[in-house]
């Protein structure tokens, strides 16, 4: 009988919104998800039966951050970006689980999806808190951004002529806190949903406290480690592109489509994949591979079942 190999698969924020709108109307935001989770059921149908869903957070948490910015006058307790994060994984982690119940109820299938509010220790010695650079929320101009940086201490960059936006840092992911309950839901047959947006980042303190911390965590880079910590066999990285390309912005740009982690090390070096996009799913590709998985794969969300059966998107072996 094939053995399956588990799995864990992570969605890109932008691919579970609608393109190019910039209010999108809920119901397409549901209709966008079943689409991706139809996918997820197909795989339970063929027989995979330990699967990890993540999902990044980007535009959710960047239109939860704008509400609370547009209604500071109202609400001048504004919550922090640890709390916003974890605003974003119950609203994704709902949309995703719901559909999913249905599609599968549908199907007649038995398993079902949980998703777990995911804390992620950080550093706070992480050379990152030195030098904030993922920018979150809204424009604002010189003088507000003068006032922001006083009144709350914020750091906030020009952004090439569009005005200034706060940027948080956006430091290491170290240890997954709800590392077992993922194992726990995996061996009772089910289907976890977590580490949404990177994890909510905290820092544990002397007196074994967990405390949020304002920042946020790339979102490839956690998958890689909650891939790694729970014994995950496969790496599979959805986005809005067909894989990882060479010369990506020539005229012609060349799709990767099978490399060992030493050749993807070399195009990294050689500056072949954009900062803040493909580079960190590179990276957590490399390090998920490093640390012991089998393959991974940077592939279209609309490939799901060809990524996994590895006949599409860019697929790397250790080695
Ligand atoms: P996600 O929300 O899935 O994380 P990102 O926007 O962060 O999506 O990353 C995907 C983007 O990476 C693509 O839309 C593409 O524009 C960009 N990109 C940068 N360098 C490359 C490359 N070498 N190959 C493919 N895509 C690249
Ligand atoms: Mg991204």
């Amino acid at each position: 009988m094939k053995r399956y190999p588990s799995l864990l698969i992570a969605f890109g924020g932008n691919a579970l919104i609608p393109r190019d709108r910039a209010h999108p109307h809920q119901k397409e935001e549901f209709l966008i998800a079943r689409r991706s989770m139809e996918k997820v059921a197909d795989l339970v149908e063929q027989g995979y039966d330990r699967i990890i869903l993540t999902h990044g957070n980007g535009p959710q948490v960047g239109r939860i951050f704008l509400q609370q910015e547009l209604t500071r006058d109202e609400f001048p307790r504004q919550v922090t970006l640890d709390v916003c994060v974890a605003d974003s994984q119950g609203r994704i982690g709902y949309i995703l689980q719901n559909v999913f119940d249905s599609i599968l109820s549908e199907r007649s299938l038995a398993t079902r999806a949980f998703t777990i509010i995911t804390q992620v220790v950080v550093d706070p010695a992480d050379p990152a808190f030195n030098k904030p650079d993922k920018p979150i929320g809204v424009f604002y101009d010189k003088e507000e951004a003068k006032r922001l940086t006083t009144e709350r201490g914020w750091t906030l960059k020009e952004d090439a002529g569009r005005g200034f936006r706060r940027v948080v840092p956006s430091p290491r992911p170290l240890m997954i806190v709800e590392k077992q309950i993922f194992h726990d839901i995996l061996d009772l047959g089910f289907i976890a949903i977590g580490a949404g947006g990177g994890g909510i980042p905290v820092r544990r303190t002397t007196w074994g406290r967990l405390e949020g911390i304002e920042a946020v965590i790339d979102k490839d880079r956690t998958s890689a480690l909650l891939a790694s910590e729970i014994g995950i066999d496969t790496f599979v990285i959805l986005t809005t592109v067909k894989g990882a390309f060479l010369n990506y912005q020539s005229k012609q740009p060349h799709l990767i489509r099978r490399a060992s982690v030493t050749e993807m090390q070399g195009w990294l070096n050689d500056g072949h994949f954009l900062e803040g996009s493909m580079r960190p799913k590179v990276e957590a590709a490399v390090d998920f591979l490093a640390r012991g998985g089998q393959r991974a794969v940077i592939a279209h969300l609309d490939e799901l079942d060809d990524a996994v059966e590895e006949n599409s998107g860019t697929q790397i072996y250790p080695g």
